[in-house]
């Protein structure tokens, strides 16, 4: 059976969410769009309306949500503030490789938390020399005795400043690539953890990203998140849990440009007519709203998939290249028909376009999906043709 609907659940955190973003979000979005101060209140708000931390099991503490539930709710949180929902999802992220890879003595001390009070975790795996290649990370790993020694440097890394602790990859042998990744629950005041100072961006102004610095950070030996050597899979499937919500935060973010858009082109006029008379505006906003439409249905199969113990891994890279790209055409097309209003900040769109681009680089770039998604084109995907019939034929049927 195929059925569209949401429940009654899903419809009721669909709606307390979209009232959240219209009245906590997108009132201040320009605040901190501006200022690119960590907008503390606004999270301090979301996780008290219990927006945050939705698959936290509820053996601990959590309310134990799907991937659906997720999905939903960013869709919501993103087109009220991509920025913010980045630095609210961000423990989503983080908490993923202990939801995934964590024992349960792990989960009690680093999951419960989260839903007790407001803290931050991050995920650290991205370095200044790279992202996309995760196998080559180099932050060095070194067990001794009855812990281990962190040393190395990451970038990029969301709401870094804010952590209480953060899900660290690290290496114990460059070399061996994969082979030789672990991941680790590394706390925040451990010494030898420094975070830098935020860098500036072009878009998502209100998270914070920042650089971590491991200089002979001693990580108790019981913070290894599953077994040595295994720390590449747990990234891998992280991403895999967590891209079929970057594709809904990039389907709230386009829904909402397209919604300015509309908006927008029913009062303002030119040649003595609204511009929404014009077909080609007005084709436009149609093909915004089909693209709209398309990417949700890909995030929710790719959720669908990881609700239901399928293995989300294409699925999830298909709804995250195409809603991302969805968010960047979108924004494009809305800061258009808004003509030189579009280019200004006193108008949404403007940072709405500046923002959609992150969507297209972080949790995998574009091309980093579309080699996931070739490679099991040529590899993985069975033919639904087993053989191909013989196609030149000059004869007729002779049934
Ligand atoms: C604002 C922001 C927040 C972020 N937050 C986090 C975070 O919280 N935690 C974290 O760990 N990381 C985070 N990242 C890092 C992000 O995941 C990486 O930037 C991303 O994975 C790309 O890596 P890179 O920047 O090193 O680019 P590179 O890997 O150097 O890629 C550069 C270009 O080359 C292309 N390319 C690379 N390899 C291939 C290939 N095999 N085939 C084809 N093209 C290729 C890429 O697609 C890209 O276009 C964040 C980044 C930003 C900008």
């Amino acid at each position: 059976m195929v059925d569209f609907s949401l429940t009654k659940e899903q419809i009721d955190l669909q709606n307390r969410t979209r009232e959240f973003a219209q009245e906590y979000m997108i009132p201040y979005a320009h605040y901190y769009d501006k200022t690119g101060e960590f907008p503390l209140p606004i999270i301090k708000k979301c996780w008290e309306a219990g927006l945050m931390n939705l698959a936290i099991p509820n053996e601990y503490g959590g309310l134990g949500l799907g991937s659906i539930e997720q999905c939903i709710t960013v869709e919501e949180l993103a087109a009220g503030c991509a920025g913010m929902t980045t630095s609210i999802y961000v423990n989503s992220l983080g908490a993923e490789p202990i939801l995934i890879a964590g024992n349960a003595e792990q989960k009690e001390k680093y999951l419960r938390p989260l839903t007790e009070d407001l803290k931050f975790v991050s995920f650290a795996c991205s370095e200044p020399g790279m992202g996309s290649d995760v196998a080559g990370i180099k932050t060095r790993v070194k067990k001794e005795g009855d812990h281990y020694v962190l040393n190395g440097s990451k970038f990029w890394i969301t709401n870094a400043p804010h952590a209480d602790y953060f899900t660290v990859f690290a290496s114990l042998d460059p070399s061996k690539r994969h082979k030789a990744l672990c991941a680790f629950i590394v706390d925040a005041d451990t010494p030898g953890v420094k975070t830098g100072r935020p860098v500036e961006k072009m878009g998502h102004r209100a998270s914070t990203t920042s650089s971590v610095v491991f200089r002979d950070a001693k990580v108790p030996a019981e913070n290894l998140l599953g077994e040595e050597g295994k720390g590449f899979r747990v990234a891998m499937q992280t991403f895999s849990m967590t891209r079929p919500s970057i594709a809904a935060f990039a389907t709230g973010l386009a829904r909402a440009a397209m919604e300015y858009a509309r908006e927008y082109v029913q009062r303002r006029e030119a040649f003595d007519q609204k511009l929404k008379d014009f077909q080609v505006v007005s084709f436009k906003l149609g093909d915004m709203y089909a693209k709209v439409e398309a990417a949700r249905l890909l995030y929710l199969k790719a959720a669908w998939a990881a609700d239901n113990e399928m293995d989300p891994t294409i699925p999830a890279s298909i709804a995250k290249v195409m809603a991302t790209e969805t968010a960047m055409e979108v924004a494009h097309q809305a800061v258009q028909v808004h003509g030189g209003y579009g280019y200004i900040d006193q108008y949404p769109v403007e940072k709405l376009f500046r923002d959609a681009k992150l969507y297209e680089i972080y949790e995998g770039t574009s091309e980093i999906q579309r080699l996931v998604i070739s490679r099991h084109v040529l590899d993985g995907y069975r033919p639904a043709m087993e053989k191909i019939p013989k196609w030149y034929n000059n004869s007729p049927p002779d049934f």
